[in-house]
């Protein structure tokens, strides 16, 4: 996947010229710390819509060397908006290669577990060990990817019940599947649902959903480009202007994973101010768009416009969301963000950051569990602010 990342980077470098957009770096740093307060945008959020021609795949079955095809082929797909990654000839791969790390970085909490699904401890046909990647506790919610992916499968072709939601969300725990597990259902519904026509709305939403789990695992190059991908493919369809302006949502939301920042504020920017002219500011859309604004303004250390900007959401996502809505606790969190980051934090400033994050942890501890990466993300920031708060009371005793 590294040297996929590498290839994929120099073409969008590439193609950013010729589009005379500012180029990103070379070398992308991973940002210092985990990104999203933002994201988790997951493929549902998307709604199925209209769509267009099948993208060619040309392949001369030639033996070639592996890297001249595998560039030769990023700048052919690259003009049809088709990654090579999506490529169906190389799904199977991918997807095996996304269970084995799954499974990898699953081992020592399964072991000595069965699937919950076919009862097994390794797949008797394929070998495939176990994985867990929810909020599921003690002995519940180990299974197979693949058993997973069936049972979505299943789930689908029902057309009632759960559907969809299978492919992202647990169905013990109902809370989303994250990292690495993520990563490998996002390849297997695309491995599922590829062979499909290009307006069908399940291949759509398995682009979605593979973008999503190449984020989930911090597969961001190429979480970007499955995300234009679909965003050209959404384009080609005449996908209504609130479908386009979630995927650039999303987008903006990867650029920030990215280090992308003045490219994450420019699209958050036109996303949101484009949503409030559309649908108000009482609009959760709107509310989302005002969210990755707001984290991009925290990026650029705009700490003032950010705490305005949520300030001014927070009551209305309060009001017309109510006050356990996940996006007003997103919301609350990156508040809580602003407030420790700016230098010019005053004392009340972090105890209010110090008191909002505890209340999120109890919540991250309680209900996502002390494994999921989000408890990691909030208890980590937590501990900054909390450092900051007593070396400001050490500085100024009379304060404390
Ligand atoms: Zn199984
Ligand atoms: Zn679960």
């Amino acid at each position: 996947m590294d040297n996929m990342n590498a290839l994929l980077r120099d073409l969008h470098a590439e193609r950013r010229e010729r589009q005379g957009l500012p180029v990103p770096p070379v070398e992308v740093p991973a940002p210092v710390e985990p990104p999203a307060p933002v994201v988790e945008a997951t493929a549902q959020d998307v709604a199925p819509d209209e769509a267009a021609p099948a993208p060619a795949d040309a392949d001369d079955g030639s033996v070639r060397d592996p890297d001249a095809v595998v560039v030769e082929q990023l700048v052919d797909d690259a003009e049809l908006a088709v990654p090579p990654l999506m490529r169906p000839d190389q799904a199977d791969q991918r997807f095996e290669e996304a269970v084995a790390v799954a499974v990898a970085a699953c081992a020592e909490d399964t072991a000595g577990q069965t699937c919950y699904i076919c009862l097994e401890a390794v797949d008797p046909d394929t070998n495939e060990g176990l994985v867990r990647g929810c909020s599921c506790r003690g002995g519940a919610g180990f299974a197979h990817v693949s058993c997973l992916a069936r049972q979505a499968e299943v789930a689908v072709e029902r057309g009632s019940g759960p559907g969809w939601e299978r492919w992202h969300t647990c169905g013990l725990c109902e809370q989303l599947y994250h990292g690495v597990v993520s990563c490998a259902l996002g390849w297997a519904c695309w491995k599922t649902y590829m062979g499909r026509p290009e307006m069908d709305s399940l291949r759509k939403g398995a682009i979605g959903l593979l973008a999503d789990g190449l984020y989930d695992a911090k597969h961001w190059e190429a979480a970007l480009f499955v995300r234009e991908a679909e965003l050209s493919m959404r384009r080609r369809g005449g996908a209504s202007e609130d479908i386009i302006l979630t995927v650039q949502c999303q987008i903006a939301n990867t650029y920030d994973a990215l280090g992308l920042y003045q490219e994450s504020h420019q699209m958050s920017r036109d996303v949101y101010s484009i949503r409030i002219k559309l649908y108000g500011e009482e609009h959760e859309d709107t509310l989302m768009g005002a969210l990755s604004y707001a984290t991009s303004l925290l990026r650029l250390e705009r700490f003032i416009e950010a705490q305005l900007l949520l300030l001014n959401a927070m009551p209305v996502a309060r009001r017309v969301l109510g006050e356990d809505a996940h996006l007003l606790r997103r919301m609350r969190f990156t508040y809580a963000l602003v407030l420790y980051r700016d230098p010019g934090a005053t004392l009340d400033d972090l105890r209010e950051a110090v008191t909002t994050l505890e209340d999120i942890e109890g919540f991250a501890r309680r209900v996502l569990g002390v494994a999921h990466p989000l408890t990691g993300r909030v208890e980590h920031h937590l501990g900054n602010a909390r450092t900051l708060l007593r070396a400001r009371k050490t500085l100024r005793p009379g304060n404390a």
